[in-house]
């Protein structure tokens, strides 16, 4: 009785609730039984091409609905709800998640900008992992915006031209300081009217850096289990929030690792924007960039033209997705 059909974006997930906004108001949604099948698909066993058709191995992302996803749901009593449909996704920010094989966690769909935060030190830049979070971009062609927080602190050895050299291929570098205020008006307005998402080790400041937005904001985010190994890989509790001003922030928190999901190897190179121009000019069509004789993207990085340390990067990624 009385059931209706709404609409709306997916912008709280908390232990199997996903909490969907549609303009009115918000509405606890549980997820249809038939959804989480749909979503599970199976994918052919590579290992096994006789029994392709037989033996499917199935994949399941870790949960099916994301923050940021845009949902049908049936509404019931007391305003809660039941998604029955998720929406085609603009795109998701998704990784392979930690302790087992095979499983996609989606941190988030529909994103306009991704924010990977670090600190000139304390900590230092994990420089490899903001390449994967920026490959993870690239590859979802969803803008990243980096930040450089704690910029009253000394940079070390390094450190400040490895940070510029983004700027020179051509990302935008805000750089911060919680303490002196440097950046605030840059950082608020680049988050005015969009939904982004911020990812970052922790320690960082990015919990300082929201309440710039919003004074008391704070984002109900927990850990995600980082264990390795056969343990726990739920994310507990993911949000997006809307500012006052216009605009919706989602933060993950405690990012210490960031495999990429379902990447093909030929695709990497393609990832690392400076890399581009010289993808065609490599004497083989198929180079990895890695072993071959007459590689142009070898050759920019001996001649000063691609940045030795991303093209470490690179590899490293390549190695190990
Ligand atoms: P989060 O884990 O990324 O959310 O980091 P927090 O916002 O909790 O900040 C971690 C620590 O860094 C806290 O002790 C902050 O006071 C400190 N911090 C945050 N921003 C800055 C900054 O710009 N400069 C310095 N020196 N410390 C900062
Ligand atoms: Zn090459």
């Amino acid at each position: 009785m009385d059931k209706f059909a709404g609409e709306g974006i997916v912008i709280r997930q908390y232990l199997g609730h996903y909490y969907v906004s549609d303009g009115s108001g918000e509405v606890d949604c549980a997820i249809s039984s038939k959804l989480r099948k749909q979503l599970e698909y199976p994918e052919a066993n590579p290992g096994s091409r006789r029994r392709r058709v037989q033996s499917v191995r199935r994949v399941r992302v870790v949960d099916p609905v994301a923050i940021g996803d845009r949902v049908r749901f049936d509404t019931a009593a007391g305003n809660t709800g039941l998604i029955r449909e998720v929406l085609p996704r603009r795109n998701k920010i998704s990784r392979r998640a930690s302790g087992t094989s095979g499983r996609e966690q989606i941190l988030a769909a529909n994103i306009d900008q991704v924010l990977p935060v670090f600190s000139v030190d304390e900590p230092p830049p994990d420089w490899d992992l903001l390449d994967r979070m920026l490959a993870i971009a690239e590859w979802q062609e969803v803008q990243a915006i980096i930040c450089l927080n704690k910029n009253d602190l000394p940079y070390r050895d390094g450190d400040r031209e490895w940070a510029e050299n983004y700027e020179r291929i051509g990302y935008r570098v805000v750089y911060t300081s919680a303490v002196t205020d440097m950046g605030k008006e840059t950082f608020r307005s680049l988050l005015q009217d969009r939904i982004s998402l911020f990812v970052g080790p922790s320690g960082v400041g990015k919990s300082t850096l929201l309440n710039w937005l919003q004074p008391g904001l704070r984002l109900r985010t927990a850990e995600i289990s980082q264990t390795t190994g056969e343990g726990r890989h739920t994310t507990t509790h993911l949000e997006l929030v809307r500012l006052s001003g216009g605009g919706l922030v989602g933060d993950i928190p405690g990012v210490k690792e960031f495999y990429l999901w379902h990447i093909k190897p030929e695709d990497i190179p393609g990832l690392f924007r400076e890399f581009r121009p010289f993808l065609e000019q490599c004497r083989f069509r198929d180079c990895s960039h890695v072993h071959e004789p007459a590689c142009a993207v070898k050759d920019a990085v001996e001649a000063g033209e691609i940045d030795r340390r991303r093209y470490t990067s690179y590899l490293r990624l390549r190695e190990k997705p």
